[in-house]
């Protein structure tokens, strides 16, 4: 039976809950706010299988790399809705136009980030751009296996540790499964962005009088808007505040990442999940057949291909991954680069990062206020350093 000894032993990917056949295993939420398995011990059966779905007890042989590329999707409206060049939506296209399934991560109506799947274009919207939280996986491995096993095909995008766990979930190799995993940097607290989310919308409550936090409305979150260009990236929220005589404002929070405090402390390493600081599943061994990323230092590498609009790295790991890259070639404007090219920007392809100094002292201290916290972190007082933007005031809401 799974048991959690070390919390950095566990990635919290629920292969192990969603595998039991006894359906005995819960998960909990921990102080600092990631999920962790739990055993009822008297409906245990002693069957195993959690422990055979584990991607930490069972680490993959790293994968060789067949391709590496730098690549846009020609599509720039794409390519500006995508956090890196846009590939990802190009390959889930092709397995959707064959009648397939994508998984991905997307915001909840509570903009917290979850995994879902969709059968249509239209629907790989919200899975677009990269959101730095760890997603909730739901069922979606066993949501996944039934599609499989009726023989659609299934494009499954996630962390590594994810596309780790369900390919051990799945225990058994699909031709009709398409992994797609990315350079993982870590993920951050879904605790901790809730109460990100939740104080700085109060702070906007206080300064428009709304005590009570009624008339607010969260319209949309980016953390990688390129309004600014892609290296110098931005976390922007929008928000409504409606008044009682049905008129709207909507208000945009915009700053760079540098000075956004939750991605400072993302950046830093103040909130990620323990095993991220020994993840067990990078440097190719998840198993993925592609691998994305943002082509950090393209500048330098290829200076005529980089319009700032973003830049994906490619990597090819497999033959069925070729093939699909094979057939999207026409849509992209790509070219093959090394490995090292890729490296020497962007670490986090084969390295964890380390914890944050002061974690230990950040999860002492965030429950009286996660802002203060970070701003005690930061040396920065959350109130003077947001930049908002009244984007359009008084517009009558439809219907009213
Ligand atoms: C937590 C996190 C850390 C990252 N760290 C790095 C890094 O260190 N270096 C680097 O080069 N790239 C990193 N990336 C990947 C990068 O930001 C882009 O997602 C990637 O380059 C693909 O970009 P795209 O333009 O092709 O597609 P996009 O449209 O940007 O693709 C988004 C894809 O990411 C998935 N996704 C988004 N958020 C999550 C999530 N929370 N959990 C699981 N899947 C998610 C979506 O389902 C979709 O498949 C990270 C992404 C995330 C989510």
């Amino acid at each position: 039976m799974i048991e959690v000894v070390k919390k950095e032993d566990c990635c919290g990917c629920k292969g192990c809950s969603q595998i039991c056949p006894k359906q005995c295993i819960s998960m909990y939420e921990d102080v600092e706010g990631f999920l962790y398995p739990k055993v009822d011990k008297e409906a245990c059966i002693d069957c195993h299988l959690c422990e055979k779905v584990c991607p930490v007890l069972h680490q993959g042989e790293p994968r060789k790399t067949q391709r590496v590329y730098a690549a846009k999707n020609m599509d720039d409206e794409i390519r500006m809705a995508s956090s890196s060049g846009g590939v990802f939506t190009l390959l889930a296209e092709l397995v959707i136009e064959s009648g397939g399934v994508v998984f991905g991560a997307r915001f909840n109506a509570r903009w917290e980030v979850i995994h879902d799947y969709t059968e249509t274009k239209e629907g790989l919207t919200v899975f677009r751009g990269s959101k730095y939280v760890q997603s909730y996986i739901g069922d979606c491995f066993g949501i996944a296996k039934t599609f499989l096993e009726s023989g659609r095909k299934v494009l499954f995008s996630g962390t590594p540790c994810q596309i780790a766990g369900l390919k051990l979930f799945l225990r058994k190799e699909y031709v009709n499964l398409l992994t797609v995993d990315f350079i993982c940097h870590g993920v951050p607290s879904p605790k901790i962005w809730r109460m990100y989310l939740n104080e700085t919308i109060a702070h906007q409550c206080e300064k428009f009088h709304s005590i009570d936090g009624k008339g607010i409305l969260i319209e949309n979150v980016s953390f990688r808007n390129k309004c600014l260009g892609w290296k110098k990236f931005s976390f922007t929220l929008t928000f409504s505040r409606f008044k009682g005589n049905g008129l709207k404002k909507s208000i945009l929070l915009s700053e760079v990442f540098t000075r956004n405090i939750f991605m400072k402390g993302f950046l830093s390493n103040l909130y990620l999940r323990p095993s991220c600081y020994s993840c067990p599943s990078k440097g190719f061994k998840s198993g993925s057949d592609v691998t994305l990323g943002d082509f950090w230092g393209s500048e330098k590498i290829l200076p005529f291909f980089d319009d700032d609009l973003g830049i994906s790295v490619v990597m090819v790991n497999s033959n069925n991954g070729n093939f699909y890259m094979e057939n999207v070639r026409d849509r992209l404007a790509l070219y093959q680069v090394r490995t090292e090219d890729v490296l020497c920007h962007n670490s986090c392809l084969v390295e964890s990062v380390a914890p944050h100094i002061n974690r230990h002292d950040f999860f002492s201290d965030y429950e009286k206020g996660v802002l203060l916290a970070m701003g005690k972190q930061f040396k920065q007082s959350f109130v003077h350093n947001v930049i908002f933007k009244i984007v359009s005031t008084s517009k009558r809401i439809i219907g009213k």
